[in-house]
């Protein structure tokens, strides 16, 4: 399918430089010529060469390395490939690439360049492209898991084998439809077309009905640390993190944006955002982030509700109005500063209970402890009864293994099965949802009964399946998906 007139792109396929190894990637017709232009002696394809790499004009050595070859059709690219494996100097690399940039015919690749002539060429359908993508991100044990069987193709080749069956099924109708004249067609040619269709919606269905895990899993589960200001959500954040990721003040509304940590708990991916402090307030920047704090939270799988257990302002804040259904975000109290107020066991782990009693108190006469009180009852009249709630001390860690511990267990219920499921993106749910919309026309009267309108919603369900791989209509989505590539990949 490659063009002889493509160019050559080269670029560094590694990591950031220095490393002990570098690998430098080049793909396309003059990959043999560019190997040769730095003097290398071109290695037998797929076998290992030692190589002195030169400078094409003055013939100085720049280094030396291994270095491969891959003929067109046994390449990943799907075209001839070469790869150098110098020592990953700046000054190694950079002499390299400027190198081959002086080879005719040789340009730098442009981000995701590799990829997409794999796309191209044949050697990767869109779904798998995308496995790829994702693996390169992949930031836990699930998401890689999940990106692996996607790049190896677990919906791309059930969806292309639907594609096929609706194929047949098309052959059969359009049978009927160019035979019609003769007379000598049998009769029952849509009887089984409409069957397969009808087997392939309840087979879509199937796939559709997964709650959304795959996208989960590949997202992350997402908690929002929300609460009112100097409640210690910042605090609170960076002892989970164990890193300095939000700015900690004694003074409050410092924490103005909404800050993101990726937490890895138990192979799951779990997003902590901590939003700006919720409160009243004039001043437009804070109001922008106080809003953009509340459309995250409201957003979010979990809210950590953070309260100040030691002050008694707190029973004045309004609890942030969510904006997915109560079903589907869960809401948790977490008591901070556990180490303020008296009695609270600094020991005890975090309450996961759900509706578990109140630490004992030594004391049940302070202000404090009947503020809280109120609050609780406020949440609970609000139907949160049933909330697990949490003593903690993000300044001691008092309570948190307990708390993460919780937030694990949330995280194993909440992306349950995800790795098996077929679907990691909004794009794959729209194209099989039109495909199974398609499909459920076809089975239905009178769709069924007119051969010309059944062929053309089994003809809508191949193209929407046909958009899922890339096979078609992929022009306008292209430039989305590869813009998340790195260059070099
Ligand atoms: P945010 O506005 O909710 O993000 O609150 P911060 O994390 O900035 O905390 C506000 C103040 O409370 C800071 O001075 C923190 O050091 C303090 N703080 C946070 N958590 C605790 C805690 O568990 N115990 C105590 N004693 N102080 C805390």
């Amino acid at each position: 399918m490659s063009e002889p007139s493509r160019d050559t792109i080269f670029a560094l396929s590694s990591g950031r430089p220095p490393a002990a190894i570098a690998v430098i990637r080049i793909a396309g017709p003059r990959a043999r010529a560019a190997l040769e232009a730095l003097g290398v002696k071109v290695p037998e394809p797929r076998r290992v060469g030692l190589a002195r790499f030169r400078d094409a004009a003055s013939g100085e050595v720049i280094d030396e390395g291994l270095v491969l070859f891959f003929e067109a059709a046994k390449s990943e690219v799907g075209e001839d490939t070469a790869e150098l494996q110098p020592h990953g100097g700046r000054a190694i690399i950079a002499a390299l690439l400027a190198a081959l940039g002086r080879v005719e015919g040789l340009r730098p690749a442009e981000a995701g360049e590799f990829t997409r002539r794999a796309f191209e060429n044949g050697k990767l359908d869109l779904t798998e492209v995308e496995g790829l993508a994702d693996l390169v991100m992949a930031e836990t044990e699930g998401q890689r898991r999940q990106a692996y069987r996607q790049m190896r193709g677990a919906l791309g080749k059930q969806a292309e084998a639907w594609r096929e069956r609706l194929i047949k099924a098309l052959a059969l109708v359009e049978a009927r439809i160019d035979f019609s004249d003769e007379g000598d067609v049998p009769e029952d040619l849509l009887a089984p077309a409409v069957a397969i269709a009808n087997e392939l919606a309840a087979e879509i269905a199937g796939a559709l009905a997964d709650g959304q895990r795959g996208e989960r899993l590949r997202e992350g589960m997402v908690v929002a640390i929300a609460g009112p200001p100097n409640a210690g959500k910042s605090t609170l954040l960076n002892r989970i993190a164990r890193r300095e990721a939000a700015i900690v003040s004694p003074y409050a509304g410092t924490t103005r944006d909404v800050i993101e940590v990726h937490l890895d708990l138990g192979g799951l991916p779990v997003t902590l955002l901590d939003t700006a402090g919720i409160r009243e307030t004039d001043d437009l920047v804070e109001l922008e982030g106080v809003r953009r704090a509340q459309a995250r939270a409201a957003d979010a799988d979990l809210v950590l509700w953070v309260v100040d257990a030691s002050d008694a302002f707190n029973a004045r804040t309004s609890t942030p109005r969510s904006g997915k259904s109560e079903s589907r975000q869960s809401r948790w109290l977490i008591r901070n500063k556990s180490d303020l107020v008296q009695g609270f066991r600094d020991d005890a782990p975090g309450a996961a209970i759900p509706g578990s009693p109140e630490p004992k108190r030594r004391s049940n006469d302070s202000l404090n402890v009947m503020v809280n009180n109120q609050l609780t009852e406020r949440c609970e009249s609000k139907g949160h009864m049933s909330e697990p709630q949490f003593n903690v001390s993000a300044e001691t860690g008092a309570g948190i293994p307990g708390l993460l511990s919780a937030l694990e267990g949330h995280a194993s219920g909440f992306l349950a099965g995800a790795e098996s499921a077929l679907i990691t993106r909004a794009r794959h749910r729209r194209a099989l949802e039109d495909a199974a919309a398609a499909l459920r026309r076809a089975a239905g009267r009178p769709v069924a009964e007119r051969e010309d309108l059944l062929a053309e919603e089994l003809r809508l369900a191949a193209q929407a399946l046909g958009r899922l791989t890339g096979r078609v209509d992929v022009e306008d989505i292209l430039d989305v998906i590869f813009r998340d590539f790195c260059i070099g990949k």
